[in-house]
């Protein structure tokens, strides 16, 4: 936390998209306007949606929802698999109907954004604000809403956007304030996980008022780090000023040539992936709490699964963990041929930004500690050499260099992740296929 300001006027604009991925399918679909849908990782009978209209969550339906339950609770629903690509191009067109009123300052995730209201009057911003939902309908289409909040952080932006889902429009001035975040569940406040609830539950704190009530250092030792302040600070009014994060994801992707298309060697090439993206996660000092894995087959179906465990940056877990999505997904898929692999490790963390969490789980875990280490010599090895010399398991060098695509659940890809391979690539492939 370098600097704090303290605002008089509303600062942030928060935008978040209300069931997203379902809103847009029903978007792009007329056939389904009016119905209640579902979104899952993958076209099985086996998964859970990712994301549900409100329709659907009216019918008791839920993130998480396995599809068989679905069924029950809502027998007329359409249950769709993920097309992260056309989310994307939707994404791309929204950021351009809001850049019509304001810059997007930073894209939290496919469907939330955050814009700058420095400088504006309160008036101004609610009008720029309207005007940009006004806009995202028709530009987008009515099918896909936004909900915004406007404050004077972006931690209050983004509870205000949450309050009056689905279209909702809320303002939390500063001369307001507390108001109504006095009405906000703890557990409904991004920064508060399960831990910290349970830490604040012992302490006595179960609402807003009595947590705005804590002192900065007594917010530290609950939480255990850094973070607990910085809510704090944030949900006092305060903004704060992080350090730039410029990296969101490590992935890489490719498309594959026929001999490479088969479940074996398609893997294979994915480890090597893999090992890629960790060597440069670990370059850049991050840990990462996700890894997903994308699967595109010759019948065109595509598979996606996300992964999630503890702050990571060894080869093994991550070689495991993106293992157990591949075999799962190539068991759920209709072709066993497999025409693009994508692997992404997010959900990025440094050391000091992690959760008190990281440390418990650091501790205890000796031999993630062992590996961690191995991961770095054999990069220092490889660093030296200039060349992969060392790794994990065999390699056979696939063709077509390591230059692809990204696609990952959590964070967005830009449009060119989806484009086909460059013509410089292509040209090389037809060369190695000839
Ligand atoms: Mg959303």
């Amino acid at each position: 936390m370098r600097q704090r300001e303290a605002p008089t006027e509303l600062q942030t604009l928060y935008i978040d998209f209300d069931a997203f991925f379902a809103n847009v399918e029903k978007q792009d679909n007329p056939a389904l306007h009016g119905r209640p849908v579902g979104v899952q990782p993958f076209d099985s009978e086996h998964s859970g949606v990712i994301a549900c209209c409100y329709q659907a969550k009216a019918a008791g339906i839920k993130r998480g929802t396995r599809t068989k339950e679905c069924r029950e609770l809502c027998p007329e629903i359409t249950l769709l698999p993920a097309r992260h690509d056309v989310y994307v191009d939707y994404h791309a067109r929204i950021i351009k109907s809001i850049e019509k009123h304001l810059v997007v300052e930073k894209v939290w995730s496919i469907d939330e954004m955050e814009c700058d209201l420095r400088g504006f009057t309160r008036q101004q911003a609610i009008n720029i604000a309207r005007r940009i939902q006004e806009d995202i309908a028709k530009d987008i289409g009515k099918y896909v809403t936004p909900s915004i909040g406007l404050a004077s952080n972006q931690l209050l932006a983004k509870i205000a956007s949450e309050m009056e889902k689905p279209n909702g429009f809320v303002v939390l001035h500063p001369r307001d304030m507390p108001g109504k975040l006095l009405d906000v569940p703890l557990e409904d406040i991004p920064g508060i996980a399960k831990g910290n609830l349970r830490r604040l539950d012992d302490a006595g704190i179960w609402t807003v008022e009595q947590l705005l009530a804590i002192s900065n250092k007594q917010a530290r030792a609950l939480w255990g780090n850094i973070e607990g302040e910085r809510l704090l600070t944030q949900l006092k009014g305060f903004s704060i000023i992080r350090e730039p994060t410029t990296r969101r994801m490590f992935g890489h992707g490719r498309i594959l040539t026929r001999e490479w298309s088969y479940p074996d060697r398609a893997k294979e090439c994915l480890r090597l992936l893999t090992c890629k993206a960790a060597r440069r996660l670990r370059a850049n000092g991050f840990y990462a709490r996700k890894l997903s894995v994308s699967l595109s087959f010759t019948d065109g179906q595509r598979l996606g699964i996300e992964r999630q465990f503890s702050p990571s940056r060894d080869d093994f877990r991550f070689v495991g963990e993106m293992s157990e999505a591949f075999t799962a997904m190539v068991k759920a898929s209709r072709s066993k041929r497999i025409k693009r692999i994508a692997v992404t490790l997010h959900g990025l963390s440094k050391p000091q930004e992690t959760s008190g969490d990281l440390f418990t789980w650091r501790e205890d875990d000796a031999k993630s500690k062992a590996r961690e280490k191995l991961s770095d010599i054999m990069d220092g090895i490889n660093a030296k050499s200039g060349q992969a010399l060392i790794h994990l398991g065999p390699r056979e060098e696939p063709p077509g260099g390591y230059a692809g695509a990204k696609i990952a659940f959590g964070r967005v890809p830009t449009k060119e992740d989806f484009v086909k391979p460059t013509m410089k690539r292509k040209k090389k492939r037809l060369q190695s296929r000839a």
